[in-house]
């Protein structure tokens, strides 16, 4: 990967290699971090990069430090802020992703402060290999669940169960990996929630599934009651619906939305992208980056 000129480190616009933290950091040490994964999207029309529901982003940020007995970090004013002069000092001109990170940079196992922010914006283009379907194994890794750990938030630590499952899969020869929770009923992907279509019916597991609270998830919901007619019907999801159903897609910030042609082998619907999906690709596509211009409120311009 080529690296960006700039990073933003404890309040300041720090040059990428200086952005660092040391090893003895609990950070490091046990991975004591939150963080949000965020998009900026080029719109070359306007010539303007727009970050995506960065208001709901930092909500859940804010959230997931609450969670995890951090101390009060920097305001979300302040991060916004923050966000916007990182773009702008690596003067982008192409879809970003970004991430920002609250981080306990000393202490032991027991520290809640104080806070160090991180964020990094790399170039990234939408995983366009997926486009035409992607091929899904029901792990046999199982979602913790949030009494283990507080599936419903970004803790770094939580991405080792995502890791494992995601490894698995890949090795496997599938693009991706869907979660089952610890009552068998299905969860998420690595990093993406997932919906079905049966009969016509929109369904995708309830917030009480072990799920991370996507925001992707929430504009899906939206798009597809104000596009489609269409209202989510949040519930259980058995794994032998995944492979009843019409359509299935997996959608989160870095992969968008995807469509799902086939679990564990078997094929899904007509073993095609589904007509609802596409929709549901093109509008999210011209929500995020401008083309459409409602929900004007969900894109913070940076230039
Ligand atoms: N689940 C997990 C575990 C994730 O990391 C992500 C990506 N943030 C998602 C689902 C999708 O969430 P969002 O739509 O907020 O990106």
């Amino acid at each position: 990967m080529s690296t960006p000129q700039f990073a933003y480190l404890n309040g300041q616009i720090v040059p990428w290699n200086d952005a660092k933290v040391h090893i003895f950091a609990p950070v490091a040490k046990y991975g004591l971090g939150v963080f949000e994964g965020m998009r900026g999207y080029w719109n070359e029309e306007a010539q303007q990069l727009y970050l995506f529901r960065v208001a709901e982003h930092l909500q859940r940020y804010a959230f997931s430090q609450k969670a995890m007995r951090f101390d009060q970090g920097p305001s979300s004013e302040e991060l916004s802020k923050a966000l916007v002069q990182l773009c702008h000092a690596n003067s982008f001109s192409t879809d970003v992703h970004i991430r920002m990170m609250a981080f306990i940079e000393s202490g032991e196992l027991d520290a809640t402060g104080p806070i160090g922010t991180a964020i990094t914006a790399v170039p990234r283009e939408t995983d366009r290999q997926v486009a035409d379907g992607a091929s899904v194994q029901i792990s046999s890794w199982v979602r913790m669940p949030d009494n283990v750990m507080p599936a419903r938030i970004k803790c770094n630590a939580n991405y080792h169960n995502s890791r494992l499952a995601l490894i698995q899969a890949q090795r496997d020869g599938y693009d991706a990996t869907f979660l089952l929770n610890s009552r068998g009923k299905l969860a998420e992907a690595s990093a993406m929630c997932v919906f079905i279509v049966r009969d016509g019916q929109l369904i995708t597991p309830s917030v009480t599934n072990d799920i991370l609270e996507s925001i992707t998830r929430q504009t899906v919901i939206e798009l597809a009651r104000e596009y489609l007619g269409l209202e989510t019907v949040e519930r259980d999801v058995d794994r032998t619906e995944l492979i009843l159903a019409q359509e299935v897609l997996y959608c989160g910030t870095a992969a968008e939305i995807a469509p799902v042609i086939s679990i564990d082998r078997m094929v899904v619907g007509s073993g095609q992208p589904g007509a609802i999906t596409q929709q549901l690709i093109e509008i999210y596509g011209a929500i995020a980056t401008g083309k459409n211009d409602a929900h004007v409120s969900w894109r913070t311009p940076v230039f």
